[in-house]
């Protein structure tokens, strides 16, 4: 049945794309080379804006690869960017929902007739491979569209309610979402098309106008959006972007005085940081977080173990590990244990880590020296707490050493009550354990401050129990294309539970453009 249908490129679809998609995307890459070493501004009340600090980005694939000199923004233009965000709220605000809609579609149409050339910035500087990178890219431009048909589906949420039951007066009630104001957007390095343009999307087609600002070493790809939005005819100020530090620019962004409501998708730590200097305002304004994981899976003894070791190394891997959503511990029950390891390291093994531009491989990098830094600390950790099944090595052969090549880890043995059966490692290491029920496994799998995705591997009716015990927002079973990971807008809406995320909805979801508007009822009288 699904032979006839033309291929849609998901986080699922991804294993099988046809060949065309590859031949475009390698055009791409010689013109994105031609391009490297350009400048590139912000983008302030619709005009470039250039500062006098710049910061030079290197490519985590090859440190010779100057992939653009960026500006890094001061405390006026994050000023600037505020006061051009307020000026353009009024008319913004006032514009028919429909109009928004139709120029946001507009935007979403351009990101997909770019997809190439921006797919091509997001591989080079996160350093993840191209699938997942035109996968961003894809799915930023369907969260845009989702926002929009939510607010069609719900006839740009106005609703007549009924009248009051009153003798000679009329008395008309009606019902509707408006937006906060001015909105500040902050996003993570390791989806800066989708987590950036996500909520944007959402708070701008909501009616509030936004200032964004890009995760660091990730600022490219964001550049290139915003030139869609440009292109779009969004009006001049209604979407600003201030690049520069998250000190500097992010904490001047969160200040509950200038602006009337955040998106920050992060690291839990900053999160939290920003949660509480946003709570030290006049009053309580919305604060959407969007934070870490530690995304467990969990195999039964009556699993498909060649389906569970699959999705594992998929959803450990995928991205090096570097999703908040990915897979880094898995529970199996004992009879399966030695089997499904086995399985996992095998499929390990076999893992291709390479220039992620690559056709052929299936991890790049990691996004930068810290991070490369931090695998060989965890990798030695786990090593002396347990034992390296599998990986565990930096690569530096040839053009490898000019870039932060590891390779997927698996390790075991290590104690339960260990720090990094908790903690968030984000990098490409899963832990693997023997648990004598399906019941150890959920305890265990829920005992953590996080609650984002998990998977399960089992019959239909264990299924539907875990389904049932499980405490995360987005969660899986019998899913071998990545046992945690590959959400998509309107199929699998995205959010996290307990110290995942802050509002309990679901971006790309059915309540998630509702989060960016506050409800207003008004009651109109007239005498008869
Ligand atoms: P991060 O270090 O927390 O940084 C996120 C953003 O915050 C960056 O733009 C950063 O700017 C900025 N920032 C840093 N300090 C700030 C401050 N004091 N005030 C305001 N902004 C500040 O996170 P990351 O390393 O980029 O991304 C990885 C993390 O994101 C992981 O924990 C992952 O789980 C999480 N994540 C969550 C989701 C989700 O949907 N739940 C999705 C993706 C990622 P600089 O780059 O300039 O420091
Ligand atoms: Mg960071």
């Amino acid at each position: 049945m699904s032979e006839n249908k033309p291929f849609k490129l998901t986080y699922s679809t991804m294993f099988t794309p046809p060949q065309e998609l590859h031949d475009q995307f390698d055009a791409a890459i010689v013109k994105a080379k031609e391009d490297f070493g350009k400048e590139y501004p912000m983008f302030i009340n619709g005009e470039e804006r250039f500062s006098e600090a710049k910061h030079e980005a290197f490519s985590p694939v090859n440190r010779d690869w100057h992939l653009g000199t960026f500006q890094k923004g001061t405390l006026k233009d994050v000023d600037d960017a505020i006061a051009a965000a307020r000026a353009a709220l009024l008319a913004w605000r006032l514009t028919n929902w429909e109009e928004r809609v139709y120029m946001l579609r507009k935007f979403a149409d351009l990101v997909t007739e770019r997809i190439f050339e921006i797919s091509v910035a997001t591989c080079l500087e996160v350093g993840k491979n191209r699938m997942e990178s035109l996968g961003e890219v894809a799915e930023a431009a369907d969260l845009v569209r989702f926002a929009c048909d939510q607010l069609e589906k719900n006839h740009g949420f106005v609703n007549n309610l009924s009248s009051d039951p009153l003798v000679g007066f009329s008395s008309n009630n009606q019902n509707v979402l408006k937006p906060y104001g001015v909105w500040a957007v902050i996003s993570p390095f390791n989806f800066p098309a989708a987590l950036t343009f996500g909520p944007a999307g959402a708070a701008l087609i909501a009616g509030n106008t936004v200032v964004a600002k890009p995760a660091t070493d990730t600022s490219l790809t964001v550049t290139l959006m915003t030139e869609c939005m440009r292109d779009a005819g969004i009006p001049a100020g209604v979407f600003n972007l201030v690049t520069g530090s998250g000190s500097v620019v992010g904490k001047a962004l969160t200040d509950p005085a200038k602006v009337d409501g955040i998106t920050f998708t992060g690291s839990k730590a900053v999160g939290m940081g920003i949660f509480r200097q946003f709570a030290n305002g006049v009053y309580v304004k919305p604060t959407i977080l969007e934070l870490g994981g530690k995304n467990p899976t969990i195999v039964s003894r009556n699993a498909d173990l060649e389906d569970a070791a699959l999705g594992i190394a998929r959803s450990a891997f995928g991205l090096s590990g570097q999703k908040c959503s990915a897979c880094s511990r898995a529970y199996v029950e004992r009879p399966v244990y030695d089997q499904l390891l086995e399985r996992l390291v095998a499929l390990t093994e076999k893992l291709s880590v390479g220039d992620p531009s690559e056709q052929n491989s299936y991890m790049g990098t990691v996004i930068n020296q810290k991070a490369y830094d931090d695998y060989q600390a965890f990798v030695k950790e786990l090593a002396s707490a347990g034992k390296i099944a599998v990986g565990g090595k930096v690569l530096t052969d040839g053009d490898l050493s000019k870039g932060y090549y590891v390779t997927p880890t698996v390790a075991v043995d290590v104690p339960l009550g260990h720090r990094l059966w908790k903690e968030e490692m984000f990098l490409p290491i899963v832990l693997i354990a023997p648990v004598d029920s399906l019941e150890e496994g959920m305890r265990l799998a829920n005992d953590t401050e996080y609650g984002l995705t998990a998977g399960f591997f089992g019959t239909d009716d264990e299924c539907e129990w875990f389904f049932d015990h499980t405490e995360a927002g987005v969660v899986y079973a019998n899913r071998p294309l990545g046992s945690t990971t590959g959400a998509w807008p309107g199929y699998q809406p995205f959010g996290g539970w307990k110290g995942s995320g802050s509002s309990g909805k679901n971006g790309g979801g059915l309540y998630y453009v509702q989060l960016y508007m506050h409800e207003q009822n008004r009651t109109f009288v007239h005498r008869l």
